[in-house]
């Protein structure tokens, strides 16, 4: 465990904390022993609300996540709650769906917080990227069918100074994509994998709250996963596979979803 430096105005630590996709039982040991002993958690949307209860008893809260029909706290309040919590605080939890260096905004965390003087320390956790195609049966990698694998975010890029993602490049590139936060785009994505080279027919896979209730699963092609996920009624949260992968599907040695309400889609 880190220690604070003498000379740092903060009092405690940080720990930036994987949550894992839904199911609790998906989270790590370490980052079950932390919960147990914090004495401030912040956590956003995408926390399995199971996991709230292994905090003690009087471990201060705080929500910064999305609610329905409004914005996410802004990340700047974030940074600035949890620079404020190390300074009164020993152990601080900052709880984040999957893993927090995966789209999660953890290295802007750690950044800011490093830069406050605060001592920091990552948690990894399950990926959603991994975990619900694998409780649907998926297998991400194939040595058959796929030797390399991309994730990648599917959210329109709002900052127009930065490039957003090269679709048509990933198509020639990765055997496989798991796309994060995608089905917004979906039609779009789909029509550029196609612009670069991928078959209409390429398997592709949506796996909506994976690994809790409400799990579900569309396997299509390339070509029909747009309008069928949109017939279907898919919503958030959901990954999105696409590749030859799809097709080793092994239906068998898909777990049970978790009994346990995903939290706040978004
Ligand atoms: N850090 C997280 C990802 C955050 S981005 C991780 O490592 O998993 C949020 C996106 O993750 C969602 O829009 C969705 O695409 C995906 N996601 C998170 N939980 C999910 C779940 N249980 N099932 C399907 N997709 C999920």
């Amino acid at each position: 465990m880190s220690t604070s430096p003498s000379d740092s105005p903060a009092a405690g630590t940080v720990y930036l904390v994987g949550a894992g996709p839904g199911d609790p039982d998906l989270l790590t040991l370490k980052a079950h022993r932390l919960l147990s002993q914090c004495d401030a958690l912040v956590y956003d949307s995408l926390v399995p609300r199971a996991l709230l209860d292994l905090v003690p008893e009087g471990c201060e809260r705080h929500f910064v996540g999305k609610r329905r029909g409004h914005h996410s706290v802004p990340q700047p309040s974030t940074n600035a709650v949890l620079v404020e919590l190390a300074s009164r605080h020993r152990l601080i939890v900052r709880l984040k769906g999957g893993d927090p260096f995966l789209f999660g905004r953890g290295g802007e965390e750690a950044a800011h917080l490093v830069r406050h003087g605060v001592p920091v320390e990552v948690v990894p956790g399950v990926t959603a990227g991994i975990a619900a195609p694998a409780y649907a049966g998926i297998p991400v990698t194939h040595r058959s069918a796929g030797s390399s694998v991309t994730f990648v975010t599917g959210h329109e890029e709002i900052d127009k100074g930065r490039p957003g993602v090269d679709w048509r490049g990933l198509a020639r590139s990765s055997d496989g994509l798991v796309i994060y936060m995608g089905l917004h785009n979906l039609r779009r994505i789909c029509a550029e994998l196609l612009a670069g080279g991928l078959s209409a027919e390429t398997p592709a896979a949506v796996v909506q709250q994976g690994t809790v209730v409400g799990q579900r699963l569309l396997l299509s092609t390339l070509a029909e996963l747009a309008d069928q996920a949109e017939q279907q009624g898919f919503a958030s949260p959901a990954i999105v596979v696409v590749g030859q992968v799809v097709s080793q599907r092994v239906a068998a040695c898909s777990p049970e979803p978790a009994a346990v309400e995903m939290p706040i889609p978004f």
